[in-house]
């Protein structure tokens, strides 16, 4: 039995479809959007919109930007010879929060599993390994200290190590299974200080 109309359920059925929205929380938001008003629902839309036609990856980091440089990447004030590799966007902005880290970054959307199937070749190494290239004096790997976060930063510094360029991870000051995104900055900068050579 139909409980909604067509329109409502298909609401519904695109809000369950994002992360972490169960369907009582896409119910509540369909019903949240059908009281906007129409200004406001045209305004969200547009955003969503424009946002995905303009947002896209940082031609050196990997980043999100609408540019085709991020502003790390494209600032003169930070050492473009320390790279720091995070998992994800969201890691960049934690370790941004700081304001202590001088460096930049490169994102890899990602880590590796080979659990779910997600190998080297989909996320984000073969542009790091092109940035190695240039002049670079210090990877500092920050991914997770997941199992997946662990495995990606043991590939990474095998790969990395017959360049000659010094490869550090982050301190275990980073709970086990922590997401960085959670850490209080305090225990980041702990970690990214107590960094150690690989
Ligand atoms: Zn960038």
């Amino acid at each position: 039995m139909e409980f909604y109309s067509g329109q409502i359920s298909k609401l519904i059925e695109q809000f369950s479809k994002l992360p972490g929205i169960g369907v009582k929380s896409a119910q509540r938001l369909a019903y949240h959007v059908i009281n906007m008003p129409q200004e406001q629902v045209e305004e969200l839309a547009n955003t969503i919109l424009v946002a995905k036609n303009t947002v896209r990856y940082c031609k050196q980091c990997c980043t999100l930007t609408d540019q085709e440089l991020c502003p790390i990447c494209s600032s003169d004030k930070r050492n473009h010879k320390q790279i720091m590799v995070v998992e994800n966007p969201r890691d960049l902005i934690a370790y941004e929060k700081t304001q202590k880290y001088e460096g930049v970054y490169h994102v890899l959307h990602g880590a590796i599993s080979p659990m779910l199937g997600i190998g080297p070749q989909d996320i984000r190494l073969k542009e790091l390994i092109m940035r190695l290239q240039g002049d670079v004096d210090e990877v500092i790997i920050a991914t997770n200290s997941s199992l997946e976060g662990e495995t990606t930063a043991m590939y990474i510094s095998k790969l990395i190590k017959p360049t000659g360029i010094k490869v550090t991870r982050i301190a275990s000051g980073v709970p086990v299974g922590g997401d960085l995104e959670y850490i209080d900055e305090v225990t980041l900068l702990r970690a990214f200080e107590g960094r150690t050579e690989l």
